[in-house]
């Protein structure tokens, strides 16, 4: 199998600390290609799990400037035209989809990834700390379900801010 960017043979690689299938790597251009399966193991891994994995040079896109980023690439198990589509993550940052074979990602978007879901792991445990506070502050230990998409929490903290706002501005 070859790198869908610059023709070199891609070399597999064992991942048995994420429970992963093979990824296949291309160690010219640094991009690798996923199957579904094993992308979603590696996104949902510890970034520093990554970075000491044979997965790390993918991480900084430092090889960029080996491969033409617009050019559409096909997919390398059935040399079908991938599909483009964004990161809901990094809606800036596109990836290459054969919605039948897996993912290919270029130089550095892995490190993306990784980042992104970091940030959104980091948000939501603020979130869940906001409203474990705020059922301190009101008393409201029997609210079972603390979750930010608990809709109960989310309207308590809705009614908490507008007594906030009210007290600031003198109205209770
Ligand atoms: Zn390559
Ligand atoms: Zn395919």
């Amino acid at each position: 199998m070859n790198c869908p960017r610059c023709k070199t043979e891609l070399r597999a690689i064992e991942l048995p600390e994420f429970d992963a299938e093979k990824v296949h790597m291309c160690d010219r251009c640094e991009g690798a290609w996923y199957s579904h399966d094993s992308l979603t193991a590696v996104a949902t891994a510890d970034f520093h799990e990554v970075e000491s994995s044979e997965l790390e040079p993918g991480l900084e896109p430092d090889k960029l400037d080996l491969v033409e980023l617009d050019d559409p690439v096909a997919c390398p198990e059935c040399d079908k035209k991938m599909a483009r589509f964004s990161y809901s993550l990094s809606p800036s940052t596109l990836l290459d989809e054969c919605p039948e074979h897996g993912v290919w990602l270029d130089d550095g978007e892995l490190g993306v990834i990784l980042d992104q879901m970091a940030l959104r792991n980091a948000r939501n445990r603020r979130e869940q700390n906001d409203i474990e506070d705020m059922r301190e502050k009101m008393g409201l230990d029997a609210i079972a379900d603390g979750s930010p998409y608990n809709p109960f929490a989310i309207t308590l903290r809705f009614i908490n801010n507008l007594f906030d706002k009210r007290r600031r501005h003198g109205h209770l």
